[in-house]
This record gives structure tokens, sequence and C-alpha cells, in this order.
């Protein structure tokens, strides 16, 4: 089998490997880049707008695959995706409507959902919906695909076979979310023989978490909102679904009212149809704000008849001003903050918990807070496995090669862990057996 990253192997973000044998080619993931080619600044998604596939494939946004894209005829037997962050997904829109996308179905669902809420517009995709744990052919190639936990819902890893070689894509993951059982699992029952892993490595080089894992997050919420004497704000993405869940029972231990908006309810509500344990609009302790964006965005995709749904547990700025000290209320840092904070009198010493990434935190925001008083705690934990996590993933499946993906410290690699084999974007390689 050969072997061919178009690009992410000194990256994180844009993903995109080509797997090939005599007569098969299949395509992991397909994402946008998170860096600018010369990955010195953050890549600007809306150079995408507007452009053909000759555009893009020119200024190098598009991995150069030949029989992918539209306009092309196809050769590439399938595209399988591992799980719903746009830097594993975003370029889907671009490849010919008869090419397979094999995926699993919550990440089919948050796609349809970015799609209606996001200006990131994918389209119709020809889903194979993908079983876990159940082998499934695609020309030469058998796959089995593995649940993982990541902070996308419904991350799969992929093994992935043909002529007698054995390739493992571990897609993102982490040892430390809800679902850490199925990384113990992992660990303790490992896929044998591999021959060549093809792990990420997000962590490695970043510092210490404060936050050690999900557990440790939900405490946190719950300490701000034991101590706190005014509203406070969750932000965090709303496709997050741990984090939800973890804000959620910290609401039920201390009486708060977890404050929704549209989006949030939606999510939640198409997801619960599959997974109960979801909370949604209409459990104990928690509310729905309507903002008029959300409630258009869901009326314009036919879905009005939620709108009805969702309106039993509505709350107005009014009530929810009344009764701020027993708020949560999620939000971010967009046009709808400063509007929201104009109903809530007085609004100094208000708390955001900030729990997304760090980065995301502008000093422009943090100034703007320092002005009305509102103080900013940050919890949060990587949707990605600690250093120590991805050595004993690394020691577990005991590849014959270890290729760094997803990261940029591939060069620390070979301190860590066994057997790595670095390679370059666009080099082809013949796994070795
Ligand atoms: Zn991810």
């Amino acid at each position: 089998m050969q072997l061919l990253i178009h690009r992410g192997t000194k990256e994180i973000g844009g993903i995109c490997v080509e797997l090939m044998t005599g007569k098969s080619r299949i395509i992991v993931d397909l994402g946008i880049p998170l860096v600018s080619a010369r990955k010195d600044q953050p890549f600007d998604s809306k150079v995408i707008e507007g452009k053909t596939v000759k555009q893009l494939l020119d200024l190098g946004v598009l991995p150069a695959v030949n029989g992918l894209y539209r306009g092309d005829a196809p050769c590439v037997d399938a595209v399988l995706i591992s799980h719903s962050h746009l830097d594993h997904y975003g370029l889907l829109r671009y490849v010919h409507p008869d090419i397979s996308i094999f995926i699993s179905e919550g990440a089919r669902e948050m796609i349809g959902v970015s799609d209606i809420f996001t200006p990131h517009r994918t389209g119709a995709l020809n889903a194979r919906i993908v079983g876990c744990g159940k082998k499934f052919k695609v020309a030469e190639f058998e796959i089995t695909a593995f649940l993982v936990d990541h902070s996308a819902f419904d991350a799969l890893a992929f093994l992935i076979e043909a002529n007698g070689t054995r390739v493992f894509y571990s897609g993102d993951f982490r040892g430390h979310g809800r679902k850490s059982a199925l990384f113990k699992k992992m660990v303790a029952d490992p896929p044998r023989d591999i021959d060549c892993l093809l792990m990420e490595g997000s962590m490695i080089g970043r510092g210490e978490q404060i936050y050690k894992d999900e557990v440790a997050v939900e405490r946190g919420i719950r300490e701000v909102l034991e101590s706190k004497s005014n509203i406070a704000f969750l932000f965090a993405s709303s496709q997050n679904i741990d984090r939800l869940v973890s804000a959620y029972k910290a609401c039920r231990k201390t009486g708060t009212t977890f404050v929704i908006d549209l989006y949030t309810a939606f999510i939640l509500h198409r997801l619960g149809a599959k997974t109960k344990s979801l909370p949604q609009f209409n459990w104990p302790n928690v509310r729905v704000k309507f903002f008029k964006y959300h409630a258009d965005k869901i009326a314009e995709a036919g879905h009005e008849k939620l709108l009805y749904l969702f309106n039993q547990q509505k709350i107005e700025m009014e009530e929810i001003n009344r009764t701020k000290e027993n708020v949560l209320m999620i939000l971010r840092d967009n046009s709808l903050f400063p509007k929201v904070i104009a109903h809530i009198h007085p609004v100094g010493g208000a708390t955001i918990i900030y729990s997304m990434w760090e980065g995301y935190l502008t000093d422009k925001f943090k100034g703007y807070c320092r002005e009305k008083g509102i103080s900013i705690k940050q919890i949060h934990t990587s949707g990605h496995a600690i250093p120590k996590d991805l050595t004993a993933f690394a020691k577990a499946l005991n590849p014959r090669s270890l290729v760094p993906i997803h990261t940029f410290h591939s060069e620390r690699y070979g301190e860590l862990f066994d057997n790595v084999k670095l390679l370059e974007d666009e080099e082809p390689w013949e796994v070795p057996v």
C-alpha cells in the first residue's frame, strides 16, 4: 500500500491523506487549513469564497488529487471523514458527487447543522453511514471504524487494510473526555499487527493543561456557579457536546438555569433522537433564548415546527435579568454579546466562563470586559490527547512505523515514540510490511 499525505505532516488542520493500491485509491479527511501556506498566520477562509476548483488548486488550498473534484472524471473510490471539524471535512463541497463519503451518523448530522447556521456550506453529501466495529469494503480496501473520544461528536479512527498491509489513522482523539473509556479500551485491547500508525500530535509542544479532564471542567464550572452573585456566561462551541453536558450537570447540581440559544437547542434535539443521554430544551433547568438570526435560519431550513416546540421553554431578557444570579447563559464573542449585556443591570460582577481554546480570546475582548466589570475565568480542557496518552496509545498499537500528522512538532515525535517515520507533504511512501 502506498501512502501520500497531501497536507498535515507539519501542521494542524487542512488534513488530507491518500492511500493507494495498484487498483484503488481512497482519501482520508479533506479539511480546510488552519494556517497559511507559510504557516506563519491563520488561514483566511474568505479566500475560498467564489473560487473555482482550478483556482483553489492553483492556490494550493485544494490538495492536488486527480479524479477527486467536481468537473474531473472521478477516479477516487471513496473519501473517509473522521469527524465534523472543518479542518477535517471543510473542502468536501468540491468532491465529485459520484464519489461516496464514508462518515459517522453524528458527523453527518453536525455538518448538516453547520450548513444551516454558519456561512460554511457543504451541501448535499453522497454519504454512506459508517457503523463502528464493522468491517466494510471499498474497492481493494477493507476498513474498520472505531469510535474515539474527541471534542467533535461521533468522531472516528480508521483501520485500513489492503493486500496484507494494515494502516491505522488515529484522527483527532484524547483520553480525558467524557468518552475516555473508549481510549482505555483501545489501549487495553488494541488492533494488532499495525504496519503504519498515522497519529495526531496537537498537544505536543503545548504547555500543561490547568483542567486535566472534562470532569475537572465540570467541577470548575460548578465552583463558579456556586460562588457567583451575578449572571454567568458560558463561552463554548455548541458543537462541543461534552462541554454542554458538563455545563448542564453543573447547573443541575447548583440549581442554576442553563439558558441555551436556538442553535444549541437545535443541535441537542437533532442528536438527542439517537443519543438519549443528551440534555434537551425541555429538561429541568433548561430554558431557550430566541435570537432572530437563529430563528430565521431554522425557518429557512424548513424546521418552523421546532420553533413552536422550543417556544414552550422560551425565556425573555427581562426574566434573565430578574433571575440573573441563577443563570448560566451560553454565548460567544460575537455581535450578540453586547446586545445581551445591555439588558443586564448591573452587568458589573458578571462572569464569563471561557470554555474554548485560549487562542480565540483576544486582547480586544479582554479589554472590553474589563471596562464593563465582567470577569473572565478560563475553564477548558483540550479535545486532543496529552503527550502521556499519546505515548500510551503508540505503545499499545506498537506499529512498525509511526508517521506524525496533525502536529506542529513532528520533529519531537522521535523523542517520544519508537519507529517514527517523518514524511513531507506530497511525499509518496510505500508502507513497509
Ligand atoms: Zn478535531
